[in-house]
């Protein structure tokens, strides 16, 4: 894989602990790879990332992987908070607003070479490969509806939840109830939080926990129809924790 370094970003520091556990997918919402390449290097925007693909597929080194780049900013996952220091931050040349609005095949394909590069050499499982929605679902959305997660998810690069046997499914029911977690919302905010999410502002007002939802729905229920969506997303979750819950 061909690697770019004509182009640095000073925006990086030490990072706080040695494991990288996260790769964590951005996209620019710049105009073309050009404005993201300076706004990346500037000193004076305070943000980076480890790499840049731009909408040919060429993918830019800015910051080494041994440094901690500014690309996740406050953010959270499974009670940690300093993602920038455990993770590799990818920027994809993409924004909603201009013409560089689609993921075409050159981008994706680069992208997933460099997933598996990355995912391979630091043992990151796909759990682990998260979009900047994920670690902060109240404050971002990219990578975006349009990101296609269903292509990664053919490569193993998207958690996939085992069907789940009808017996675990019944006791956990039993269980919820005994713990007077009733509502199908809270045991979906139980589970979310299990499964890493910060559910904090979500648990109080509604439209915080439909964001939570919609960043859930659209990395892993990008292809259902929206017909009873809300309770497929249930039964997703469920497979979702109970496969966690057998595995982790
Ligand atoms: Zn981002």
């Amino acid at each position: 894989m061909k690697l770019i370094h004509n182009f640095k970003s000073p925006n990086f520091n030490r990072r706080k602990y040695n494991k990288i556990e996260f790769i964590i997918i951005h996209y620019t919402a710049l105009k073309n790879v050009n404005e993201s390449i300076k706004f990346l290097c500037n000193k004076k925007n305070k943000v980076s990332s480890h790499y840049l693909i731009s909408q040919n597929g060429e993918i830019y080194n800015l910051v080494s992987e041994k440094y901690r780049a500014w690309h996740a900013g406050v953010s959270y996952w499974a009670s940690k908070t300093d993602i920038n220091s455990i993770s590799i931050g990818i920027e994809l040349d993409f924004s909603p607003n201009y013409k560089n609005n689609i993921y075409g095949t050159k981008l994706i394909n680069s992208l997933i070479k460099l997933l598996k590069k990355i995912a391979k050499k630091y043992k990151i499982n796909n759990h682990n490969i998260l979009g900047h929605s994920d670690i902060a679902p109240y404050r971002k959305i990219d990578p975006g509806v349009k990101f296609p997660w269903h292509t990664l998810k053919k490569n193993n690069l998207v958690f996939n939840p085992k069907i789940i046997n009808f017996y675990l499914v019944f006791s956990l029911r039993k269980w919820f109830k005994l713990q007077n977690i009733r509502s199908k919302k809270s045991i979906m905010i139980f589970m979310l939080a299990y499964i890493g999410y910060d559910i904090s502002l979500g648990i109080n007002k509604k439209s915080n926990f439909n964001l939570l939802l919609k960043n859930y729905q659209n990395h892993y229920l990008q292809r259902y129809s929206k017909k009873n969506l809300y309770k497929k997303t249930y039964k997703f979750i469920e497979r979702h924790f109970c496969t966690l819950l057998l595995t982790k």
